[in-house]
């Protein structure tokens, strides 16, 4: 378990909170990944695509044995044991899993881009993120969570809010 990695998850299909516990569950049951650690859930605007309601996201740090590729393979599997369908570009889904960052990795090849290609645009990525690894620097901008954080407009972090279940 010599990498580390962080999640991205969203959902906004429900029942959407038990979709995301069933992910970290899988990510959890798998033997060759450790759960390290799971920030709050927050409820978040989509973005892109607005005829759709809102997702909770969250993000998950995690130790693995397993390479960049073969970790892009568990999420896709689990996406699809969750019934992901890949329909409207950037629309409603049970489930979303994007690696946003692996180890100190940068790569840009399709299939998997490293650090995730729009994870410092997104409040809901960097909020969560900055909840569980405000030090971590991200490759390629050299810029910690928390100094990302503090770059987007105060609307887009406004409009991330803590979500408490019921
Ligand atoms: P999105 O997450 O942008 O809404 P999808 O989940 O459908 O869209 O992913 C589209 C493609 O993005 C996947 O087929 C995957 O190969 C690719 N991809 C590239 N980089 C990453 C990454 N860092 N994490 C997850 N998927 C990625
Ligand atoms: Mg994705």
């Amino acid at each position: 378990m010599d990498k580390l990695a962080y999640i991205g998850l969203g959902s906004n299909i429900e029942l959407r909170k038990q979709y995301l516990d069933d992910a970290i569950e899988q990510l959890k049951a798998h033997e060759a990944i450790k759960v390290t650690k799971i920030s709050s859930i927050y409820e978040t605007p989509p973005v892109g695509y607005l005829e759709q309601g809102p997702f909770l996201n969250m993000v998950l740090e995690l130790e693995t044995s397993l390479k960049n590729i073969e970790l892009l393979k568990v999420c896709q599997a689990i996406e699809r044991s969750l019934d992901r369908k890949r329909t409207i570009e950037n629309g409603p889904r049970t489930i979303d899993l994007d690696i946003l960052m692996y180890n100190h990795e940068y790569r840009e090849l399709e299939e998997l881009i490293l650090p995730h290609p729009r994870m410092k645009e997104r409040a809901f990525v960097l909020v969560p993120l900055n909840e569980i690894a405000p030090e971590r620097v991200m490759p390629t901008s050299g810029k910690t969570m928390e100094e990302l954080l503090l770059d987007l407009p105060a609307k887009e972090k406004d409009a991330i809010v803590l979500w408490k279940e019921g």
